[in-house]
């Protein structure tokens, strides 16, 4: 054997590897999955297979029927933390107590390249209705949660992705209100929600052929992505989107009355054994859940690898769960409600790259402003809902958009 003694270059060889070494780990970025490889999306999609989403939504709906608050619905929670953990997920339960109700959210993350950008969310409810097993509501969204969570986590990505699933769904989306309150409170981006409530029943063929997509503003570009992986990966996904201004009932409404961007997935022909004992799996069409969950997981890692979109924008007033009265805060809300007497001030924070933000109130252009700080003030009397949006546009063209809607404005 060589010693470095006899040998002064294999003494300058061995100096040389002992200052190289950490030199060369200190460069390499720290991801929470050093082991995985850059994304494939087809990979990812065809990781996704018809027997895991069947062997899934079986296992929830064994549990017979489990509603918020129930001893069976503590045992899906535990079975799909369980899952989530196995797989290498960092899992939290995020406790929330609303109205008469309290349960857990599981929150599962796999943490990206770079922690700074916002994260990329999907999710689901885990909780069934009262006397219902829940297999299409909602077992098909959460055996779809859990194919991409174990399909992605083969892979690094630039952004976190968070895999949720809500308790509470059913009493009113309490659980998602809860989470995305203190989300928001907390000061936390989200850069954009997939949410999937009720996607395994079909009637026609054309039924499991297509999917419906419920928008606002907000997620538009959420949704355009999710389009072009239908179509570039059609073979494999074989959906079309029927995409649809927002009258969605589920959690995805939680993220948008908070202000973030998000859309709900659900199946294009509804479902008469919604909320009864009959929602099992004999009416579960499980090829068009494989397709949807496909669909989903490439929708996820296509947008989590994407590095900083250009431009970004936040509306920072008027703020959420606020009574403003003539633009100032007097009572805190909440709900994510805004509520406003007298003249509003809307200020939208965009990124350094923004060249102008134009402000639509109810789809309507109502200011442009080309100077940072982004502002326009309302002077209209609003009853009910309305709709605020900043719409910030860079030089090149490319656009982001931000809402918040609010509640009453007096002027
Ligand atoms: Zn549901």
């Amino acid at each position: 054997m060589v010693t470095p003694a006899s040998h002064p270059k294999a003494l300058i060889a061995v100096l040389a590897a002992c200052l190289v070494l950490p030199l060369a780990a200190a460069l390499t970025p720290a991801t929470g999955n050093a082991s995985a490889h850059s994304p494939d999306v087809n990979d990812i999609i065809l990781s996704i297979n018809e027997s895991f989403i069947e062997d899934s939504i079986a296992a929830i709906q064994a549990f017979g029927p489990h509603p918020t608050g129930s001893e069976a619905c503590t045992r899906v929670r535990d079975y799909l933390t369980q899952r989530l953990e196995a797989w290498g997920l960092e899992v939290y339960l995020h406790g929330w107590s609303r109205r008469s109700y309290q349960g857990q959210n599981i929150v599962a993350t796999w943490p990206g390249i770079h922690a700074e950008l916002p994260p990329v969310v999907v999710s689901a409810h885990y909780d069934s209705a009262p006397g219902s097993p829940g297999a299409d509501d909602d077992g098909s969204g959460v055996a779809s949660v859990l194919a991409a969570a174990r399909a992605l986590r083969e892979y690094s990505f630039n952004r976190t992705v968070a895999f949720v699933l809500f308790s509470g769904e059913e009493q009113g989306t309490l659980g998602s209100l809860s989470y995305v309150h203190d989300l928001y409170h907390q000061g936390k981006q989200v850069a954009g929600v997939i949410n999937l409530d009720g996607i395994g029943h079909t009637e026609t063929e054309s039924g499991g052929r297509n999917v419906i997509v419920y928008e606002e503003p907000a997620s538009a570009w959420l949704a355009d992505a999710m389009e072009e992986v239908a179509s570039d990966h059609y073979q494999q996904v074989r959906l079309g989107l029927k995409r649809l201004p927002n009258t969605g009932y589920s959690d995805h409404n939680s993220f948008l009355t908070y202000g973030y961007g998000a859309l709900q997935v659900e199946e294009y022909e509804y479902n008469h054994w919604f909320h009864t004992a009959n929602d099992t799996l004999d009416y579960v069409n499980v090829t068009y859940v494989t397709h949807i969950a496909r669909l989903t997981a490439g929708t996820l890692a296509r947008v989590a690898h994407q590095n900083w979109r250009t431009p970004e924008v936040t509306i920072a007033v008027p703020r959420h769960d606020v009574l403003y009265v003539f633009g100032r805060e007097l009572l805190p809300l909440d709900r994510g409600t805004v509520l406003a007497l007298g003249p509003l001030d809307m200020v939208a924070e965009a990124s350094a790259d923004t060249a102008s933000v134009t402000f639509y109130l109810d789809g309507e252009a109502v200011a442009v402003d080309e100077e940072p700080p982004f502002s326009w003030t309302c002077r209209r009397t609003l009853l009910w809902d309305h709709q605020m949006v900043a719409e910030a546009r860079d030089a090149q063209g490319n656009v982001a958009v931000a809402q918040v809607d609010l509640g009453l404005s007096l002027y």
